[in-house]
């Protein structure tokens, strides 16, 4: 039977725009694009698990407004369940401008995390059950990070395995880290997290081990098309990436994060739920967008099996 998941993060809408170059400061430029889609970490680390084929019970607010359907449709259509979905009265759902240059595929992006940087403790209160009875229980640090204190204590206190992506990078109390069952920063943000640089294997060690010494109890560092660095409290090893023509990395590393988790959901040690995250994420590299780029369950396992050989792994 498959363990119970919790993702609690992020939900904002992506209104994105192409041009013939990004404007300069004042300047109007004619556009050629515009799509809205639904975004923010939380949200796109939990459809990638759901497409890959587990329950995942998803833990956001929202505004009351009509942005909200964005969301609200994608939920719908992937079968999540909008049970621990907030909503505030006064702040409106998140979003995420951003601006594309057609040419050279540059972007300039603002972020303006709304409604779900406004959770409350009566909203973790209110998701506390379904908290308390996860297996594992996966955050990211776009939200407000009180609440994300909030549910990482009551968590911790429940016996509840925490996972914490640490994007985007902000810094975060030792309280906070400690007794976490696993970290997940990409370079850069191992780099601040940590104050070494992890340029090779052995840096990654000695990051690692700084993190060990919060309490943190694994380390998983991402480290693009080279894979994944892994540490279970000792032992550690690189899991290579899978050879793949990317087109668009926008998410890899949510894409990253919902595999593990849905890996995780299914009882995989973490070894194997990092190999299957890493095929998830090469598949959603190959297209473009963050959560349309998700692949399926039957996508992920024709490509396992077809590519068992591609990175030496078995
Ligand atoms: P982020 O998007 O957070 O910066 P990374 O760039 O480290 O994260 O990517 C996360 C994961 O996505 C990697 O560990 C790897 O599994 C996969 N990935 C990223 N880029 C590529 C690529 N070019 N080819 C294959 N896999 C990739």
């Amino acid at each position: 039977m498959q363990r119970n998941i919790t993702v609690f993060g992020s939900s904002v809408v992506d209104l994105m725009s192409r041009a013939p170059h990004l404007p300069a400061p004042a300047e109007t430029v004619k556009g050629s694009f515009f799509m809205q889609s639904p975004g923010g970490k939380g949200f796109n680390q939990a459809i990638a698990a759901r497409k890959a084929g587990v329950d995942v019970a998803m833990i956001t607010k929202l505004g009351r407004d009509s942005l909200s359907e964005i969301p609200l449709r994608a939920m719908r259509e992937a079968g999540l369940s909008e049970e621990y979905l907030f909503f505030s009265d006064s702040v409106p759902t998140g979003t995420a401008l951003i601006m594309v240059d057609e040419t050279t595929g540059q972007n300039a992006i603002v972020i303006v995390p709304g409604a779900c940087s406004t959770i409350t403790d009566a909203d973790v209160a209110g998701a506390s059950e379904q908290i308390c009875n996860s297996e594992f229980l996966l955050l990211q640090l776009e939200i407000n990070q009180d609440a994300n204190e909030k549910a990482a204590e009551l968590a911790k206190e429940h016996g509840v395995k925490v996972i914490v992506n640490t994007a985007p990078y902000q810094p975060v109390s030792d309280d906070f880290l400690r007794g976490v069952y696993l970290v997940t920063p990409n370079e850069v943000e191992a780099e601040e997290l940590t104050g070494v640089a992890v340029t090779d294997k052995e840096r990654a060690d000695r990051a690692a081990e700084l993190l060990f010494a919060k309490g943190v109890r694994n380390v998983l560092i991402t480290l693009g098309s080279r894979g994944v660095y892994l540490n279970e409290g000792g032992k550690s090893e690189i899991i290579p990436a899978y050879r793949v023509r990317a087109v668009d990395t926008t998410g890899a590393g949510d894409a990253f994060n919902g595999g593990l988790v849905a890996a995780l959901a299914e009882g995989k040690t973490l070894r194997e739920a990092a190999q299957f995250a890493n095929a998830l994420a090469a598949l959603s590299v190959q297209r473009l967008g963050t959560t349309a780029s998700m692949p399926s369950r039957a996508e992920i396992d024709s490509f396992l099996s077809q590519t068992a050989d591609l990175t030496g792994q078995k």
